[in-house]
This record gives structure tokens, sequence and C-alpha cells, in this order.
């Protein structure tokens, strides 16, 4: 066994004995593990607060060599997920980035960026009045890291560059674009207006697109909220089970 030091975020915890639990960490340079935590249960444990949902901590852990898990030696606390009192969307918006990371996500699959990202989002949800925004960019940057964003610039089938037009559709069941010559009328589709892509290309560019300052219609942003849930429940298997809790 190696002992390995990095970086984590928790983002499933379960009871294993009487005193032990095994703890899902999402990590910065190993991606996710799972770890046994021997004595976490305890109220003076080793880990104290450090194995809190979505608490950041420096970790040290030996990493098994064959299947096994993996086993939590040290942890030490840098920040914790901390909701302002009462407020709902937050939390809930944490449990998500935490169900995201580990539906989406392989053992050992590092994703320093997303790692990254999620951290932030953390961070905005505690500190944005919208939660909706951080929440986007989040499921927008989990797609392209895990290579699983849809390509929104062209027609799946003819090529034709997305450009100014505003009555393509989205193909669901192919995750892309279809232009109206392409489109057969008896696929399941749904119509995605030119501004919806756009606002989906800044919510994919590297540095995060800034906080809109006059409300966006509904329209275009029932329209993002299906492409991204499409999206997102297709390597899923299933609808996650927090966006459930999330008022879009
Ligand atoms: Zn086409």
């Amino acid at each position: 066994m190696t002992a390995e030091k990095t970086t984590g975020l928790v983002i499933r915890l379960a009871d294993f004995s009487e005193s032990s639990r095994v703890v899902t960490l999402f990590t910065r340079d190993f991606g996710k593990i799972s770890a046994i935590a021997k004595g976490a249960k305890r109220l003076k444990g080793p880990f104290e607060t450090a194995l809190d949902l979505l608490a950041e901590s420096h970790l040290v852990f030996l990493r098994k060599s064959s299947g096994g898990l993996d086993i939590l030696t040290e942890c030490q606390l840098m920040a914790r997920f901390r909701p302002p009192a009462g407020n709902l969307n937050c939390l809930y918006g944490g449990y998500y980035v935490a169900e995201l990371l580990a539906g989406l996500t392989e053992e050992y699959d590092p994703h320093p960026v997303l790692y990254d990202e999620a951290v932030t989002t953390l961070r905005r949800l505690t500190m944005e009045p919208d939660f909706r925004w951080p929440v986007l960019r989040f499921e927008v940057v989990t797609l392209r890291e895990i290579g699983l964003l849809p390509d929104f610039q062209a027609c799946l089938a003819c090529g034709l560059t997305v450009g100014d037009h505003t009555n393509l559709i989205f193909w669901m069941s192919q995750g892309g674009l279809l232009c109206p010559n392409c489109r057969q009328p008896e696929e399941a589709s749904h119509p995605i207006h030119g501004a919806t892509l756009s606002l989906l290309d800044q919510l994919a560019a590297e540095q995060p697109p800034p906080v809109p300052t006059n409300p966006i219609p509904s329209k275009i942003l029932s329209e993002l909220r299906h492409l991204l849930t499409a999206g997102i429940c297709q390597p899923l298997q299933r609808r996650p089970k927090m966006l459930g809790f999330l008022p879009f």
C-alpha cells in the first residue's frame, strides 16, 4: 500500500461498522476514491468535522493495490460547506454538486479542473443570491470535463453551422442539434432558440460568465434546463434526485 496526499471534498458518507465510516471523496489528484475512516463515528474521533458532507480537507490515504477500499489516515479540514441559515436552495445545490460528482465520475480518474470548479461552485452557492447560475455553470463544466457536452455548434446530420439560426431543433436521443431540413417529424425533439445556445456557450467558457444583471426570459431558461437535464440523465441513466428539490 502506498500513502497518497491530496485535497478532497466529501461527496458521500455511509456507516461501515459501529465506529467506522466509508467515505467517498472527490479528490483533486486522484478523482473519486472510497476509503474507510476508522473511528469516524466516535464523538472525539480522529477526523471530527473534516468528514462532514462537502467539507474540503487535506488528506492522506493508503491506496489499496487491488480492488478493496482505501484507508483514510489523515484528514485536515480546510473549509466546511456552510449554507446561510434557512437557505435550502444553497443546501440542495451543494447536495446536487455531490450527487453529480459521485454519479458522473469514475474512481481514480482525476479531473483537477472539475475539482476546482466544484470548490468554486460551493463557495458561490453560499455567497450569491441566485443558486441557478452557479448550478448551471457547474452542470455545463461537468459535462464538458467528462467529455459529454453535446456539440451545439452544428447540425448532427448535415454539419450546417448553427450561426444565427433560431429554429434549430434539439434531438434528445442523439444529444445534439438538427437543422429544420434534417429533422424527421417522428423523432422526439425539442425546439431550441439561438439565445439559449449562446447562453450555453458562455456557461461552457473557461472563465465563468458574469451573473446576468437583467432577468433571462423564462423560455430561454426552460430550454437550457431541458438541454442540461437531458445531457445529465443520459450518462447517469436516471434523473438526479436533488434536481427535483431545486426550483428552476
Ligand atoms: Zn442538417
